[in-house]
């Protein structure tokens, strides 16, 4: 008899910890495994903000899909996805053309949400994946290195507007903050030239977080020059600067910049949407045991999925901590789906939420009670960052590639 064939899409937090899991839960002859992924690495996500204000190499954020998986018993193919054919139990490749699946596991992460924004599309930069995060970084020192040569000095250039103040805003302005006095000191600019405004729709930043916790990463923020227009949206994206005003008011102002980077929301990939599926922002509302409702073989974790929560019956946040729990739950249960067994319902456990701002400073609430700011939390962060690489790859991974790292140059 033919082995089942499991397809997994994307090598993000769902699809690698698939792809490592599910064979030592699974016999070598119980079914044959593809992972397929646009690139040949896999890169932390939850670390883009970092390479994208250039506090860290961008290689430092990936690895090399091969040095992970066990390759006997995974088969890696390096192509993008362009079409799941639900009805047909297909998926089309850029390269490679048509695979069949059995079973399907889509696991094919975010893209940022402009929501219609006019010129945000075309003009606002985001952090994305390694490639978005590298023009972050290269647009910044060049308009940095361009401005002593200017013939008519336009000071705004050196503007950057980072629109959202949710958790990637913040954490990309955290690291700015850190960045831009060793830029200013690289090309001979007075720190006082740049302006650094983050414009955020809700009356605070970071509403998820206790008052007094935001206070204090708005104060460790602006300490080190950032400015925040809270209760204000971006209206328009311009060349050269956006537009921003009050939800509910015609009354608007400009603030010019030279960067603009857009932190304002993210959604699921358009391959699912594309692949008419049912959709909201992207992502499918999945069962309680993540598959696609009508579709028994096929489950969707990880940023293109809804997991509503039972006692709220919204969905939780689409994290890298749920996407890994869904994952490691689909991996110790994939032999009993194979074999038509039903499966005890997904339970999230959530550990909590650190929030990075900058080198050896974040704020965080952890096991649903414990507030943390400052080194502590900090340290907190690079611990959950380290634990994933130590699920991932083992203690190896995580002395080579993790925070915490004793082998790494
Ligand atoms: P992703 O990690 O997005 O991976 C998707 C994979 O699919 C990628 O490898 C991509 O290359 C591949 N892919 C995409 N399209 C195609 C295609 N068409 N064909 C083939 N391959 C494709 N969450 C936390 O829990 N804690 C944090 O501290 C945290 N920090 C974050 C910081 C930042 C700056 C950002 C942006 C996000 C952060 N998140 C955090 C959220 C977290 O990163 C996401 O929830 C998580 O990455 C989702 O994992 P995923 O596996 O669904 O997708
Ligand atoms: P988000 O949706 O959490 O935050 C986006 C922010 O942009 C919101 O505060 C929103 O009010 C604001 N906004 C939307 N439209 C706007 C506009 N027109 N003008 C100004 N502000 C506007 O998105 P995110 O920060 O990209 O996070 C995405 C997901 O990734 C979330 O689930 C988040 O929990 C997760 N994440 C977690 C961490 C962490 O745990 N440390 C870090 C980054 C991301």
């Amino acid at each position: 008899m033919n082995k089942p064939k499991i397809l997994i899409l994307g090598a993000g937090y769902g699809g690698m910890i698939s792809a490592t899991k599910i064979p030592k839960h699974l016999g070598a002859n119980d079914a044959s495994i593809t992972l397929v992924n646009k690139h040949n690495y896999h890169y932390q996500a939850t670390w883009l903000h970092e390479p994208a204000a250039g506090t860290l190499p961008a290689d430092r954020a990936r690895m090399l899909i091969k040095d992970v998986i066990d390759t006997n018993r995974v088969n890696f193919i390096e192509d993008t996805v362009t079409l799941i054919k639900k009805d047909e139990n297909k998926v089309v490749l850029e390269k490679t053309g048509e695979v069949d699946y059995d079973y399907l596991i889509v696991a094919l992460g975010f893209e940022s949400a402009t929501f219609g924004i006019k010129g945000l599309k075309e003009r606002a930069l985001t952090i994305e994946d390694l490639n978005s995060v590298r023009q972050i970084r290269e647009h910044i020192e060049y308009q940095f290195s361009r401005y002593h040569n200017m013939e008519t000095k336009e000071d705004h250039i050196l503007n950057i507007v980072v629109g959202g103040g949710g958790f990637t805003g913040v954490e990309f302005l955290g690291e700015l903050a850190n960045r831009i006095p060793e830029l200013c000191r690289e090309y001979d600019i007075d720190r006082q030239q740049v302006r650094v405004v983050n414009v955020e729709g809700s009356p605070t930043i970071l509403p998820m977080f206790d008052k007094d916790l935001v206070a204090y990463a708005i104060q460790r923020l602006e300490e080190k020059g950032v400015e925040f227009k809270c209760g204000h949206v971006i209206k328009e994206c311009q060349e050269d600067g956006v537009i921003i005003g009050r939800r509910d008011s015609e009354e608007t102002e400009k603030i010019k910049a030279g960067t603009i980077v857009w932190t304002g929301g993210v959604r699921g990939n358009h391959i699912v949407e594309d692949s008419g599926f049912e959709v909201v922002r992207g992502r499918v509302t999945v069962t309680e045991d993540l598959r696609v409702p009508g579709y028994d073989n096929i489950f969707i974790i990880g940023d293109c999925a809804n997991v509503p929560n039972p006692e709220t019956e919204r969905p939780y946040p689409t994290t890298a901590q749920i996407t890994i729990q869904e994952a490691t739950y689909l991996s110790k249960n994939i032999k009993k789906a194979l074999n038509g067994e039903p499966v005890e319902p997904f339970i999230f456990n959530d550990m909590g939420t650190v929030a990075s701002l900058g080198h050896g400073d974040a704020i965080g609430i952890i096991f649903g009670k414990t507030k943390l700011k400052g080194t502590s939390a900090a340290a907190m962060k690079k611990i959950i960052d380290d634990r994933y690489l130590l699920k991932l790859g083992g203690v190896g991974l995580m002395l080579k590639k993790g925070k915490l790292n004793l082998l790494s140059k």
